[in-house]
């Protein structure tokens, strides 16, 4: 075996149905008192419920999260855990609010407990991406990996079918990438195909039964998987892609995820012929097309085009993304990626 580094994350995770019950005996756990509630305006009411079910723990609800975590809205986040003498945070809901929730972490030291309603896998990582004046950035410290995390099934049944399958891919593309990054370890490659294995399987599952608690169970699960794989080792040119477009051009992330994986895998495939190993146990074809079939018969969004990428928007992509770069399996000049992204925008089938 190959010299390697691994790097475990340290988290206390509850997981199960019904498990957001024990948030009250966690918090008292952390030695807290005063939590502060985070939610996006969607999800207010599940933020006033939590709020409600732990009583004189709780001390303020903000549902203000939103999309790639602006700056204005952390800084509004974090008058009111100060006017709240806040003393932990409990972000309820996707990234977003996992997002705010380590932003605020991030400047005030609060603890936090996260309930995570999404399979985007934040929850899991000592990485925050904050957008300020178009532009996303993104670092790395422990200061803002949550404490604790609770995986409670019962709050992903309501997640909508379509969200459900873009946010999946999502999550298998921290698996992916973590296949090939730079740091790689076998412990996170189990984690990694383990993680691609089951929710390509639940995802293939999720139309037809979005509230079979097997099915739902199994899908968070493999989340987790991919969100603990996300957290240990750096990511490629696919999230570096995402990362740009989302930032610049303000494109919704899951489903921007689900548009760019199988381009990104067919191109890296070149270089890491596992993935197509991978793929063909999967179904019978290479790793970039088992993805692409996946989103295509859940109906998800193949093009850019249909997900609001301006056409003109193509070239500053491109350049944006080739500077500087992460680490990627397979070299690439900015024209490579301009015809990779040409492809995406068309959504031209792969082969
Ligand atoms: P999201 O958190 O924006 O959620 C999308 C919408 O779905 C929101 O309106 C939300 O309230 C709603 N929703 C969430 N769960 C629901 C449920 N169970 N039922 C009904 N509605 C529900 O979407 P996301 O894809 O989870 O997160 C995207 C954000 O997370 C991006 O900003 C991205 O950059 C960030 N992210 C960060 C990391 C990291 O490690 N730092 C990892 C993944 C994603």
């Amino acid at each position: 075996m190959n010299q390697f580094i691994y790097n475990a994350n340290p988290s206390r995770v509850l997981f199960g149905s019904g498990t957001s019950a024990q948030l009250a005996e966690e918090i008292s756990a952390m030695g807290c008192s005063r939590a502060l509630l985070l939610s996006t305006p969607q999800q207010a009411d599940l933020a006033e419920k939590t709020c409600i079910d732990i009583g004189p723990l709780a001390t303020g609800v903000f549902t203000e999260a939103a999309m790639h975590t602006p700056v204005a809205v952390t800084c509004e986040a974090l008058k009111s855990a100060e006017q709240t003498t806040a003393d932990c945070l409990v972000p309820v809901g996707g990234g977003s609010t996992i997002g705010l929730s380590k932003a605020i972490a991030l400047r005030s030291g609060l603890p936090q407990i996260a309930i995570p309603t999404t399979y985007a896998g934040s929850e899991m990582t000592p990485i925050l991406g904050q957008t300020e004046d178009g532009v996303k950035t993104t670092q790395r410290t422990m200061k803002v990996l949550p404490e604790v995390v609770i995986y409670d099934v019962d709050l992903t049944l309501t997640l909508p079918i379509a969200l459900s399958v873009t946010s999946g891919i999502n999550a298998m593309a921290h698996a992916i990438e973590a296949l090939y990054a730079e740091n790689r370890n076998p412990v996170i490659s189990m984690l990694a195909e383990e993680g691609i294995r089951t929710l390509y399987r639940t995802l293939g599952l999720i139309s037809g039964k979005p509230s079979d608690i097997k099915v739902r169970s199994d899908a968070l699960f493999g989340a987790w998987l991919c969100g603990t794989s996300l957290g240990s080792v750096g990511m490629a040119l696919h999230h570096k892609l995402c990362h740009t477009l989302g930032g610049t051009f303000d494109l919704p992330h899951a489903e921007t995820h689900t548009v760019l994986l199988p381009h990104v895998t067919a191109f890296n495939a070149v270089a890491v012929p596992e993935l197509d190993a991978l793929g063909h146990k999967l179904n019978g074809t290479s790793l970039a097309v088992s993805i692409s079939e996946l989103a295509k018969r859940a109906d998800a969004p193949l093009s850019l085009a249909t997900i609001g990428m301006p056409k003109d928007g193509l070239d500053r992509a491109a350049e944006l993304a080739v500077s500087n770069p992460y680490f990627n399996p397979r070299k690439f000049s900015q024209g490579d990626i301009r015809k990779l992204l040409e492809n995406a925008f068309h959504g031209t089938p792969l082969e």
